[in-house]
């Protein structure tokens, strides 16, 4: 993939934050966090034991502590990772520099001499640019197999000289020294190897070569053996770049991904919810610059490593963005649920009050429907009373009968004995009725000195055998006055319910069942 390529992903990853509105949810983040924590393996073992654990995390339902320390720790590794590489990248350049002061101090034709000015002015953006580092490799191993070719040359010659010398004077003196010489150049030259390969950030697929040539190499690289260990080592470098670049391809074509799932996620989100409008705009705003910056690093940097370290930090950025607005959420939806417990209980109190209301007005409708001097029900009473009778008739047509009671000469009573005399036999008629009647009966006072009887399931027949046995006991029953016994007596009307009735007609016929009674000596009990 070319940086034309990266380019265009970003361009299209940024029109694709274009859309971005709303916010993201629990089940997005960890798959966006899991996936990142699976593109960052293999910069290092302490970092990789870190992803590990937050791995571990995401795959529970675990929130709050042991998630945020985990990213936390993340963060801080990877922070800690780029100091790393930076003192790699220090080190790499230290060992490129001391091998291109080797050369420069043993290369003595002009065109070599030019390469390596070449090669020199390569060597400090190399580190920052992996990619170029196995050209740069080739370059100084072209320039230097020259020179140990006629090293070994002029040695051997060397040795077959002092041979010969040495049968003639002491030779073998040279011959000692030039192989000290050797074993120190191939000392230093292993020790380079080993500086340069420190500075390398290998993959995980690449370890095991790499631990292979280690070993090689500090075993002691041989003469013979140099070029063959030199050739493997640009080949690891090779590998690793362009692991380095498919390993950060498939980054960010999680990122890519990801950022698609947290948008559909925002869309969808916002077709549900409008309340959070102010928080999701403004997270919407941070993803987006922090997808800027992505972009903007991108088209600016050659370096895949930083590239993947800044798209990181970024991508930790929106991690955490996501995060706080998750915690604004939580807050609103805590807030949410106190005004609705508030409501609640004060919804619980006005109930509460509206049953005080309505066990009040319900003492105020019986009130209203009761004759305080007899503790009977009054007309009003009466008139629901008979409604209700009327309605029940008419649908299962159960006969039912209306009294009208009236006292006989009652204002004589009153006249003779006294209003509060006249109130007193009000009751206790009111209470004979009351007593004398079924608990099925309905008994009111009308008004004055006049009572109804409601008889439910009662024939008029039947109404007048138990009114019959009412006034009887009213007329023998034993009013005082002032110590004088006075006889009280009742009339009676009696009217059975019929054909289409209103309680008004029904009432009319009793009571002139009533004035029948009254007109033939009082007493007596008539039927309408
Ligand atoms: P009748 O046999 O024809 O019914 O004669 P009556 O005297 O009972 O009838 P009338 O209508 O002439 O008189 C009714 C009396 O009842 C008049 C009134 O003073 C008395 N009365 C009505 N209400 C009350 C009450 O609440 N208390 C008392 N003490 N008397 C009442
Ligand atoms: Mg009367
Ligand atoms: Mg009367």
């Amino acid at each position: 993939m070319n940086q034309e390529d990266w380019k265009e992903k970003y361009k299209q990853l940024a029109l694709d934050m274009d859309a971005l509105q709303d916010r993201t949810d629990d089940k997005s983040l960890k798959h966006l966090l899991f996936n990142m924590a699976v593109a960052l393996e293999g910069q290092s073992e302490i970092l990789d034991s870190s992803l590990a654990n937050l791995r571990n995390v995401l795959k529970g339902d675990e929130r709050g502590n042991a998630f945020d320390s985990v990213v936390k720790l993340v963060g801080k590794e990877v922070r800690g990772l780029e100091q790393d590489q930076e003192r790699s990248r220090h080190e790499l350049l230290q060992a490129l520099q001391r091998w291109l002061r080797q050369l420069r101090q043993q290369l003595t034709t002009d065109l070599s001499i030019e390469r390596l000015s070449q090669a020199e002015s390569v060597s400090t953006s190399v580190v920052h640019h992996p990619l170029q580092l196995p050209g740069l490799m080739n370059d100084l191993l072209a320039l230097q197999e020259p020179l140990l070719a006629e090293d070994s040359y002029s040695r051997q010659e060397l040795v077959t000289n002092d041979l010969s010398a040495s049968l003639s004077s002491n030779g073998p003196e040279v011959n000692d020294l030039a192989v000290e010489d050797d074993e120190l150049l191939l000392q230093q030259i292993s020790a380079e190897l080993l500086t340069l390969m420190s500075g390398l950030h290998i993959p995980k697929a690449d370890r095991d070569n790499a631990r292979k040539l280690i070993i090689e190499i500090e075993r002691g690289v041989k003469l013979n053996t140099l070029p063959t260990v030199i050739h493997d080592l640009v080949k690891l470098i090779a590998d690793v770049t362009a692991h380095g670049g498919a390993d950060f391809e498939n980054y960010l074509l999680n990122l890519t991904g990801q950022l698609a799932e947290v948008q559909s996620f925002l869309v969808d989100s916002r077709k549900e919810e409008e309340v959070g409008g102010r928080e999701v705009s403004e997270l919407s705003r941070l993803i987006h610059q922090d997808v800027d910056q992505i972009h903007r690093v991108v088209s600016e940097s050659m370096d895949l490593h930083a590239l993947k370290q800044e798209v990181s930090t970024q991508l930790l950025g929106i991690v955490k963005s996501v995060d706080q607005y998750k915690r604004q959420e939580d807050s609103r939806e805590l807030t949410l649920l106190q005004r609705y417990k508030e409501m609640n209980s004060r919804l619980e109190q006005m109930e509460q009050e509206t049953l005080k209301v309505k066990v009040h007005m319900e003492a105020e409708r019986l009130k209203a429907m009761t004759d305080p001097l007899t503790s009977l029900p009054n007309r009003a009473g009466y008139d629901e009373q008979i409604a209700a009778e009327l309605a029940r008739w008419q649908r299962y047509k159960h006969h039912f009968s209306v009294v009208v009671a009236d006292l006989d000469l009652f204002k004589a009573i009153n006249d003779g004995f006294g209003h509060l005399a006249g109130d007193k036999v009000l009751r206790l008629i009111g209470s004979i009725l009351t007593r004398r009647c079924r608990s099925t009966d309905y008994v009111a006072r009308y008004g004055g000195e006049e009572f109804v009887v409601l008889m439910p399931a009662t024939t008029a027949a039947e109404a007048k055998i138990a009114m019959e046995k009412v006034r009887q006991a009213i007329a023998t029953s034993p009013f005082n006055f002032h110590g004088k016994p006075v006889t009280v007596t009742m009339s009676f009307g009696i009217a059975e319910i019929q054909g289409q009735e209103t309680a008004d007609e029904l009432f009319e016929r009793a009571d002139k069942a009533l004035y029948k009674a009254k007109r033939e000596g009082r007493n007596r009990v008539e039927l309408g």
